[in-house]
């Protein structure tokens, strides 16, 4: 395609000229991304990573979601974060520093909590969801929405030097209760910085992957990775036909 055929600057085909000359990403690739819309669940950990490779990747619109202020206790993984954005809204300090990685961002941002009431208006018409969470409760509920409007939904979960992903895609794939019926006991757990920089660029990947149309999306498996030992394995996972969300009783609930 000849570059002025298409509506991208110059400043911006050189900002995403490493990965146009990509062969299976090109301009066209360059405007999917650009046209897209993505719900990120969570600033966090997993949101810092996940919300930073999107932005520098170009997508065209962020919405952020987390009722969080900036703490101390955040900066060992949250690295878009900095000590000027304590006590600072999550979603403010999030929407000025990734403004500065890609002015030609559009971030809707929202503190608020997400629920049954809320999820339909955060989520807006995004494409896909990430979600970037620390609770099971939460994550259900972007899991029943994903389901109800057969969105894609790209799961993980870490805990110290661990860390989980799947690529969710309802009706055809396993919905996350399926996979994980039951919600672990929620807690304070430990996280060491480099685990939700593994999984949450996992996450990115995944989701550009989606948007472009390249490669294969994580379906029907749960990766695991282990830090510990430095290895990556996947368990397969199936649809249940009794699960409370997306199986045959799911319309009895
Ligand atoms: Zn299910």
């Amino acid at each position: 395609m000849d570059y002025t055929e298409i509506k991208f600057s110059p400043e911006e085909l050189n900002r995403y000229n490493r990965q146009i000359i990509y062969q299976d990403w090109g301009v066209e690739g360059q405007q999917k991304v650009r046209q897209a819309t993505v719900f990120i669940a969570g600033a966090g950990g997993l949101g810092a990573p996940v919300s930073i490779y999107l932005a520098v990747a170009g997508v065209g619109r962020l919405r952020i979601c987390d009722n969080g202020t900036v703490e101390r206790s955040n900066l060992n993984r949250q690295i878009l974060y900095t000590d000027e954005d304590l006590h600072q809204l999550k979603v403010v300090s999030a929407q000025k520093n990734l403004k500065k990685l890609n002015p030609h961002l559009e971030i809707d941002c929202f503190s608020e909590t997400i629920s049954r009431d809320t999820i339909d208006r955060l989520a807006g018409n995004a494409d896909i969801i990430v979600d970037c969470l620390d609770n099971f409760e939460t994550r259900y509920i972007l899991n029943e929405y994903a389901v109800r409007k057969k969105l894609p939904l790209v799961h993980a979960g870490i805990e110290g030097l661990t860390g989980q992903l799947t690529f969710i895609h309802p009706p055809h794939t396993p919905c996350l209760r399926c996979i994980i019926p039951e919600a672990p006991t929620s807690k304070i757990f430990p996280v060491i910085g480099v685990t939700p920089g593994i999984i949450g660029c996992l996450e990115g990947n995944e989701v550009l992957k989606y948007l472009i149309g390249i490669g294969s999306n994580l379906k029907g498996f749960l990766l695991i990775w282990n830090g510990n030992d430095t290895d990556f394995y996947r368990i397969e996972v199936a649809k249940d036909p009794n699960c409370l969300v997306c199986g045959q009783r799911a319309n009895a609930v």
